[in-house]
């Protein structure tokens, strides 16, 4: 394969979910392609990367000062869902199941990854559950070690307050995604939610 192309490829195949069959169909249709597709992505890419930030409250990302989660009144109803990505909130939003606020960490503690609370957006929820007034918090982390490992660290972080905890029932396939979840078994899930 030509250098260049090799080159492309492999940035793709590091996208998530990509392997290096599918990265190679990417980039052969693209630059295949006579409609300027090859250019609109790179510019599009280009474009929303430089625009969007994370919101400072949450991090989610938003290309406004905050995000529209944190600046819709009819949100901040007390509930407070932690997750570990972006990826999560869209699924759960797609889902309808969820009409609070919501808080991205951007990771979870993982000692063989090296990933430290200094790592993640956790610092401020502390302050958010002052600010906000928020009474329940309830963790929509992967169910895997790394998952729970960082749910026990924000409670005990939190400390002793009067917030109830609950993470999502079971149903969520263990070291699964939240986007593995088709919308019936995330509403189970967040509406059998079991208290911490
Ligand atoms: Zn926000």
């Amino acid at each position: 394969m030509n250098i260049k192309i090799e080159k492309l490829v492999k940035q793709f195949a590091k996208l998530p979910r990509v392997g290096n069959r599918a990265a190679t169909r990417i980039v052969i249709d693209l630059l295949q392609d006579k409609t300027g597709r090859a250019e609109n992505l790179a510019n599009t890419l280009l474009d929303v990367s430089k625009s969007v930030h994370p919101c400072p409250n949450c991090g989610v990302l938003t290309d406004c000062e905050i995000c529209e989660y944190c600046s819709d009144p009819a949100r901040k109803n007390g509930q407070l869902c932690i997750v570990r990505d972006l990826s999560d909130v869209l699924v759960l939003e797609k889902s309808g199941v969820f009409h609070g606020c919501y808080h991205v960490l951007g990771g979870n503690l993982s000692g063989v990854s090296g990933i430290t609370p200094d790592d993640l957006n956790i610092a401020n929820i502390k302050d958010r559950i002052q600010n906000e007034n928020i009474s329940e918090i309830i963790f929509a982390l992967p169910n895997t070690v790394e998952g729970k490992t960082t749910q026990q660290y924000i409670i005990a972080s939190i400390g002793d307050t009067n917030i109830s905890f609950s993470e999502l029932a079971s149903g969520v396939p263990l070291g699964g995604d939240l986007d593995y979840i088709d919308d019936g078994t995330l509403t189970l899930a967040f509406g059998g939610r079991k208290k911490l």
